[in-house]
């Protein structure tokens, strides 16, 4: 049997998955995607989504627009990150009008929002040793610039953040950065219970939504968030590099600066007068010229969301992941593979995370000869991302089905063990 030829084993059969499909009430989306692929199985969308056709229709459309309106254009272009930051807000994030940006990349947002906490209180900064690599250090360079201490705190590699620990490493902190979906695991921390302990801590909490935008119904209003801060390209299917997004609670704006003061923040921006003063609102956590193809991508994606329905992306999330671990347990495990995500569904994202000790060949040999489009994250960990948009419970059974077939045959023994610039 090769690989493309996926045979039915064990209870988990393939009709059974194909089953799945049919019954799946989001089927229809992944029609609205560019597929292409022939053979190739894409489980890394939680690294790059998918090009869609709306997306692709809203960027010509706005490269259109340029060639036909030139400067002219941004009479409505100029208000844009407001308005795909509210679209957004609405339709992924659970934040009701003015208190959402699509603006600038995740790690600039990250600066721009823990550097206003920072300004505004005192104490030390809060972030996971395991965290993110660009949360923790544009942390560390905060945290030298303000002179603070950026205390590291030591979480389980599988488990949600736990409450109490959160607490106890919030006593005395004056912001703490979490991630809500843990990029390597895809652990779902427990947003109310954490912002709750953090506040009552007197600190501020800021949440990384990268791997949480579009996965799951993000609740930023109800869980009582302080602030938030994510990328558009992931589960969004924005494009790459496209504008991320930023979240400011209403009760925070008014206390809170960016510290880049740029001319898009300012009150009375073409007035261009000698000093800067922050807008009212959201808008004083912009900094420069919106990229205005960009964001057409993200007011379409913030489209399809809300036609998908958050809700039913979040059902389905937990279906394939589920589908993924039951197979994991029937066809992985006597392989070498442990599972690095959580079992209980309401503590996972839409990835799962396969350890093995050879995980990186094995990654390796699964996208050069089995045609399988996984990541790799240090040290042992293979990520399955499983966008439920375009995503089918097949495609889930033939990618585990090829690489069970690829271990047990010793494939990935056979692949030379030198690392990649982009993992
Ligand atoms: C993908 C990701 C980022 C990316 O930040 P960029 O500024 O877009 O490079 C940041 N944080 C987390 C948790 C991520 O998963």
């Amino acid at each position: 049997v090769g690989y493309g030829d996926p045979v039915d084993g064990g209870s988990l059969t393939r009709s059974h998955a194909a089953e799945l499909d049919r019954a799946d009430p989001l089927r229809r989306f992944r029609d609205r995607f560019e597929h292409g692929d022939g053979d190739r199985i894409y489980v890394d969308g939680n690294s790059l989504g998918r090009l869609s056709h709306d997306a692709r229709a809203a960027i010509q459309a706005t490269v259109d627009e340029w060639g036909s309106r030139l400067v002219t254009g941004w009479h409505d272009w100029v208000d844009l990150a407001g308005r795909a930051g509210d679209a957004l807000g609405a339709a992924a994030l659970g934040a009701g009008p003015g208190q959402v940006l699509a603006c600038d990349s995740t790690t600039v947002n990250l600066y721009k929002l823990a550097g206003a906490a920072l300004a505004a209180r005192e104490g030390s900064i809060v972030v996971p040793a395991d965290d993110f690599p660009t949360d923790r250090y544009v942390l560390e360079g905060l945290a030298a610039a303000h002179g603070r201490e950026l205390r590291l705190l030591e979480a389980d590699p599988v488990a949600p953040l736990g409450v109490d620990a959160v607490a106890a490493a919030a006593d005395g902190a004056a912001l703490v950065v979490l991630s809500h979906v843990n990029y390597r695991s895809g652990a779902l921390a427990d947003m109310a219970a954490i912002s709750r302990v953090v506040q009552a801590a007197g600190a501020l909490v800021l949440w990384d939504l990268c791997h949480s935008a579009g996965a799951v119904d993000v609740t930023l209003d109800a869980a009582g968030a302080d602030l938030a801060v994510g990328c558009t390209y992931k589960y969004l299917n924005a494009g790459p590099g496209s504008p991320a997004f930023l979240y400011v609670a209403e009760r925070h704006q008014a206390a809170l600066r960016s510290p880049i003061q740029g001319w898009f923040s300012q009150a009375d921006q073409f007035a261009m007068g000698p000093r800067y003063e922050p807008v009212a609102g959201i808008g004083r956590f912009l900094a420069g010229t919106p990229p205005v193809i960009g964001l057409a991508a993200v007011m379409a994606a913030a489209e399809m969301l809300a036609e998908a329905g958050i809700g039913a992306v979040r059902s389905k999330a937990a279906a394939l992941t589920a589908l993924a671990i039951d197979l994991h347990d029937e066809r992985l495990a006597g392989l070498g593979f442990s599972l690095g995500t959580p079992r209980a569904a309401v503590e996972r994202g839409a990835h799962v995370s396969l350890r093995h000790p050879d995980a990186w060949p094995i990654c390796r040999a699964l996208i050069e000869q089995a045609n399988v489009i996984p990541d790799f994250r240090r040290p042992d960990s293979i990520r399955f991302g499983l966008p439920p948009l375009y995503t089918r419970y097949t495609d889930v059974w033939d990618a585990v089905d090829r690489l069970a077939a690829l271990v047990a045959d010793g494939v990935h023994e056979r692949m030379p063990a030198e690392a990649a610039r982009v993992t």
